[in-house]
């Protein structure tokens, strides 16, 4: 009998708690968060769709991957993009970010403040005039939420000059749940020293900085990071030689389990909070 009473009060109240959460965060709440590293060859392209159902692109892969971008969006059901964020201003990030944002309605484009010559600079620039996108500056310390559950906030630039290019890298940090995502876009030491200065760089997943690249992922970095799982989104055959031999015995030593989009295709993560789950090539 008693434990009859216990579940009706387990029951009831859990009714009462379904019917006190609004119908949105509920869905929220239960559904699962992805992350698609994207294979662009030799550059960037990642894309985020909370359980909430917005999405999130960071970087616009190299000057040829437009169609294959868009394509794979418009295949993940992807109709607008809340947020876009332009890394950082070289070529393998922003090169094809012109047609993907002429593609899809764009809420807010996020980027460093690094005005560069370049032709997929002005190229990136003109769409976002024709479309009169709002742009915003990425730095340390923007944050935003994406529904309930999940938390953006950026690690990094924080300084206002690098000597490198890559160091204006924005750094973004995804937390669902217990989950953590570390995505370095391409920062090298010098802005790994200044994110391990600021703390709060723990994480379950470090999309490594700089394609794999021995320019950052230092030890000391992944001391902090802590992760067990990386990704590595880097071309076949690239000429650059990427991912660098030190950099992979670092994460062997380290007994991480890694992931590339050149021996796998794009790279699925899917979070409940709890567990990440990964699969590969899957539907693309
Ligand atoms: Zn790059």
């Amino acid at each position: 009998m008693k434990t009859i009473n216990k579940l009706a009060v387990f029951c009831l109240s859990f009714m009462l708690v379904l019917t006190i959460i609004p119908q949105e965060a509920r869905a929220d709440w239960f559904d699962p968060l992805t992350i698609h590293f994207l294979d662009v060859g030799q550059a960037d392209c990642i894309l985020i769709k909370a359980p909430n159902g917005q999405t999130m692109l960071i970087d616009g892969g190299d000057e040829h991957d437009g169609d294959k971008i868009i394509s794979y969006l418009e295949k993940e059901g992807v109709t607008h993009l809340d947020i876009v964020v332009a890394t950082h201003p070289h070529h393998d990030h922003i090169g094809s970010l012109d047609d993907v944002i002429r593609a899809f309605p764009v809420s807010v484009l996020y980027m460093p403040n690094l005005p560069y010559d370049t032709k997929y600079y002005h190229d990136l620039f003109r769409v976002i005039n024709e479309k009169q996108i709002p742009v915003d500056r990425a730095k340390a310390g923007v944050n935003f939420k994406m529904g309930f559950s999940v938390k953006v906030e950026m690690l990094a630039p924080k300084g206002s000059y690098y000597k490198h290019i890559n160091d204006y890298s924005a750094v973004i940090k995804i937390k669902h749940g217990k989950k953590n995502f570390l995505l370095m876009a391409d920062a090298g030491a010098e802005e790994e020293k200044e994110i391990l200065k600021r703390g709060g760089v723990k994480a379950d997943v470090i999309k490594l900085g700089h394609h794999g690249a021995n320019t950052g992922t230092t030890m000391e970095f992944l001391k902090k990071v802590k992760a067990k799982t990386a990704v590595i989104s880097v071309g076949r055959n690239n000429p650059y030689q990427f991912p660098s031999k030190e950099v992979m015995y670092r994460l062997e030593n380290r007994k991480m389990t890694v992931y590339r989009t050149d021996q796998l295709g794009a790279i699925i993560a899917t979070s409940n909070g709890k567990k990440i789950l990964f699969r590969t090539n899957v539907l693309h």
